[in-house]
């Protein structure tokens, strides 16, 4: 018995474990070099309102320019910035960068809504909503012009502190959006609860409209209950024209996706901005 137990302990050390836990720590120790070299960039995905056809807003979305050129997914860095708390300063980054870039763009489309994603982790923080006005001030942007996405894993993790924290953002003034929406718990409770002005439906229903009947239905009454619960509804990932025939026909107030256009760098935003014409209008 005492033998095996002893043999479970050594397995704890593979070798592949041991090297798992020095990339672990070689990332992290890049993370902490790119914040001080200030390598991370925003790049910026347009939302488009169906009923126009025009720019009503962007997603800003973080990218890692490591040093030696390659641009690295938020998707292979986010969890350890999570994991090590390095996403606070990160998060800081991004947000200030966001609320730079909108305020410029403000002269182009006074309306535009600027929606930066926030992290279970980061909404935990205690001073989060003076960071935040510090920045809004700082940056000369109006609260309203900037949108936080949450996830309902963010909110769950501790939610008296996370619906606090939340009201006191909306009081601000500043925008709310539920991001992801169906992929988590999917509880109806955070929507009863949670001061939103926006869904997002995650990319997983949209993909296969409007031939997959399931995702045809789950759409159908995600967007109905947004309405019914007077809800801005963003479709997430939308890469075609029947996908956006079919959330057009259902009045999705908003689409986002590689149809109009992939997260891009600033200045090529800036472009879309001028063209203002992305989607066939109505018909
Ligand atoms: P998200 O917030 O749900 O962002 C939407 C993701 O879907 C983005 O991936 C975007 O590029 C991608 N996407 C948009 N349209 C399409 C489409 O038509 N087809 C496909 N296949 N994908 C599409 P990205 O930029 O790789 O970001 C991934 C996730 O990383 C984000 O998901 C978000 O959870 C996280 N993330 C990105 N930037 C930040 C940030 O600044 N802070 C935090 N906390 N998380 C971030
Ligand atoms: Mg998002
Ligand atoms: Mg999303
Ligand atoms: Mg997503």
């Amino acid at each position: 018995r005492a033998k095996e137990e002893g043999k479970n302990k050594y397995q704890l050390f593979t070798p592949a474990m041991n090297a798992k836990v020095v990339h672990r720590l070689s990332l992290e120790n890049s993370l902490r070099k790119a914040l001080e070299r200030d390598e991370f960039l925003v790049y910026y995905q347009p939302k488009v309102a169906t009923g126009t056809g025009r720019i009503v807003g962007m997603e800003a979305l973080v990218r890692w320019q490591s040093s030696d050129g390659r641009l690295i997914s938020p998707l292979d860095f986010i969890p350890l910035a999570e994991e090590t708390g390095l996403i606070i300063p990160l998060g800081e980054q991004v947000l200030r960068k966001a609320c730079r870039d909108t305020k410029q763009w403000l002269a182009k489309n006074k309306d535009l809504v600027v929606s930066v994603n926030l992290s279970p982790r980061q909404f935990m923080q205690e001073n989060l909503l003076q960071t935040i006005m510090d920045i809004l001030q700082e940056s000369g942007l109006p609260p309203a012009q900037l949108e936080l996405e949450v996830t309902e894993g963010a909110v769950m993790f501790n939610e008296q502190a996370a619906l606090a924290t939340l009201h006191e953002l909306k009081e601000a003034g500043i925008r709310l959006a539920l991001d992801d929406f169906g992929t988590g718990y999917s509880s109806l409770h955070f929507l009863r609860k949670l001061p939103l002005n926006t869904l997002k439906i995650d990319r997983a229903f949209i993909m296969e409209l409007p031939t997959d009947p399931n995702s045809a239905a789950i759409a159908t009454i995600i967007i109905s209950l947004a309405q019914a619960l007077h809800l801005e509804v963003v479709a997430e990932g939308v890469e075609n024209i029947a996908q956006l025939e079919f959330l057009r026909r259902l009045d999705c107030t908003e689409i986002q996706g590689y149809l109009f256009s992939p997260p891009v760098p600033g200045p090529a935003f800036a472009e879309l901005l001028n063209a203002n014409q992305l989607l066939p209008l109505p018909k």
